[in-house]
């Protein structure tokens, strides 16, 4: 009897390995996805071909040209289960083992992993949702959230129907029963659901909006004859027009929101909900395109242990790279995944090491010269830092981070019209760096160039909409810049348009409401309880009476800021500029009246 398990012990051992052991692993390059793994070749043309054609049927709410996306995709494919765990994401130490995909975004790569295996859980849905996430962030900004996880909702059900024709919108059980067992949300919430709402982010809340919103689309792509589905394309282009979400949708849909309300609630009602066929052109060409190859072993030791990384196991994954490089030396990709490994575990020298390596065996991997010119710039050794970020914009002129980490080392070396050039640049290809709108505006402001000032606060504000964390500075940016301008008018407008839409638990709304008039002074100092707070009142009440030539109140407070501020803030530089306008017009020669 005690011999048992120990037999069992024994053939655990044995037979795992084995099991898990080597297999062919192979790589299929399509026009946009890497399929590695160690399914057959097949399946994996196979999930090339379904993702293009997924992509391709993106272009029905896309323009063509705006679905490009420049992070690469690659898609782990395992043929079983049993190679799959090791790979499966974990919580809390243990392995989810009712998982059979995910889809994990990255900076420079994400990753699809997938298990063809039959008989696992369908992992199609989370992907195809990921996905449509992914592509759609990446081409649209103030994407209202209904939108945003409507769409994606109604993207995860695609199929493929043969070589040409695809499905969407699919009902999904889940919506469907949430449909049949609660009232729908009133259409004014629904829409204006965003990251901070309990509709979002409560449980029990959840799942109604997420029905809804997949209804909603649901409708306005498939309903009513698809005679919506223009429409709705038109809403999406006129997204980042500037417009309210009432304006934008009373101009796409030529109705206002209680016209849509009430057909989406007889459509909702039918519980019919049509599914969508599309058929596809290029179908041929995909298949044409792609190319397979046998991975080598170093190759594959990469692919593994990268995966590991970004699925939050160093230590693992550190073997797997380690051995990668051993196998071949001169494999840059390789290197550069180890770099990054250890300059995450702060081993900065040896990481270094790495991306040098990579560079020397190839001198086009511009993720190499990224990360080293990163090291460099940390070591403020900024010539070559410039010197290799401009390589790997060189070589990879798509990535707008790229760009604005070489204009944060111009700055450093204290070039700013450079820095700048190069945050516009990296702005215009990546809209979602907004923050170069601030860092912009507020150089932009301290030159005295309010203009442009002006111009890059109503970027920031039209990018990331009024709830914004950094909304309320980037409005009191604005209103400053206009009033230097001598716009107050339009200063005032623009001051109550955000008052009525901004979050007014937040601090600086206080402000905000001091300079509309409707809090004293005394009462704003007040209000301002901490040490950021009062250097920041200080600082902004010395600007407006500043500007309303009170110039002895104004430097009280300006100089309140330059003795008792925090030196970390912009409000502080500002103040300090303010103050020398002030001196130096005091200094002035006395404009003499001769009688
Ligand atoms: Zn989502």
């Amino acid at each position: 009897m005690r011999r048992k398990p120990l037999v069992i012990l024994i053939w655990f051992f044995l037979v795992i390995p084995a099991a898990s052991g080597k297999d062919a692993w192979t790589k299929v390059q399509s026009k946009n996805f890497t399929i590695v793994g160690n399914a057959s070749e097949g399946d994996m043309r196979k999930i090339a071909f379904k993702l293009e054609q997924f992509r391709q049927t993106l272009s029905l709410i896309l323009r063509k040209a705006t679905i490009s996306t420049p992070v690469p995709t690659t898609v782990v494919l395992f043929k079983s289960d049993d190679s799959f765990r090791p790979f499966k994401p974990r919580y809390q130490g243990k392995i989810k083992q009712n998982v059979g995909g995910y889809f994990l975004p990255g900076r420079f790569m994400n990753y699809i992993a997938l298990n063809i295996d039959k008989e696992s859980v369908n992992p199609y849905e989370v992907i195809f949702h990921e996905y449509e996430h992914f592509v759609l962030h990446n081409n649209l900004v103030r994407l209202p959230l209904w939108l945003d996880e409507g769409l994606a909702e109604f993207y995860s059900s695609f199929e493929t129907d043969g070589d040409v024709k695809v499905k969407i919108g699919v009902p999904l059980p889940q919506h469907i029963y949430q449909l049949r067992s609660q009232p729908l949300l009133p259409f004014k919430t629904l829409l204006s659901v965003d990251h901070k709402s309990p509709h979002y982010n409560e449980t029990s809340k959840a799942g109604m909006f997420y029905a809804e919103s997949w209804a909603l689309v649901h409708y306005l792509m498939n309903g009513n004859e698809m005679k919506r589905q223009q429409q709705l394309v038109t809403f999406i282009n006129l997204l980042d027009s500037g417009m309210t979400i009432e304006q934008t949708f009373q101009k796409a849909f030529g109705v206002d929101f209680p016209t849509v309300e009430n057909e989406l609630d007889a459509y909702v009602r039918r519980f019919l909900f049509p599914v969508l066929y599309v058929t596809l052109r290029q179908q041929l060409n995909t298949e044409k395109e792609m190319t397979a190859a046998q991975l080598s072993e170093a190759e594959l030791q990469y692919y593994q242990g990268d995966l590991l990384f970004r699925l939050g196991q160093p230590a693992e994954a550190r073997g797997f790279l380690e051995k990668s490089i051993e196998l071949d030396s001169k494999f840059a990709d390789g290197c550069v995944a180890l770099g990054v490994l250890r300059l995450a575990q702060r081993q900065e020298a040896e990481a270094e090491k790495m991306f040098q390596a990579a560079i020397e065996t190839d001198s086009k991997n511009y993720l190499a010269h990224y990360y080293y010119a990163a090291i460099m710039a940390g070591n403020e050794k900024y010539d070559e830092a410039i010197s290799h970020y401009k390589q790997a914009i060189n070589l990879k002129p798509d990535i707008g981070l790229f760009y604005s980490d070489l204009g944060y080392a111009y700055l450093r070396t204290g070039n700013e019209n450079e820095a700048i050039q190069l945050f516009q640049k990296g702005s215009s290809i990546d809209r979602k760096q907004s923050h170069l709108y601030r860092t912009m505006g507020y150089i932009h402001f301290r030159r005295g160039e309010v203009e442009m000032s002006a111009g890059d606060a109503y970027n920031y504000i039209n990018t990331e909409g009024w709830r914004d964390e950094h909304s309320q500075y980037m409005l009191l940016l604005w209103y400053f810049s206009l009033r230097q301008l001598k716009k107050d008018d339009f200063a005032k407008t623009k001051l109550l348009t955000g008052l009525a839409q901004l979050d007014q638990t937040e601090w600086p709304y206080a402000v905000l409401q001091y300079l509309s008039g409707s809090l004293s002074l005394s009462d704003l100092l007040t209000q301002a309880k901490t040490n950021d707070e009062q250097t920041e009142a200080h600082a902004y009440a010395g600007l407006d009476l500043s500007l309303k030539g009170e110039r002895d109140n104004a430097l009280e407070h300006l100089r309140w800021v330059r003795d008792n501020g925090n030196r970390k803030f912009v409000e502080y530089q500002m103040a300090l500029a303010e103050i020398v306008k002030l001196e130096s017009k005091s200094q002035a020669p006395l404009q003499l009246t001769v009688p």
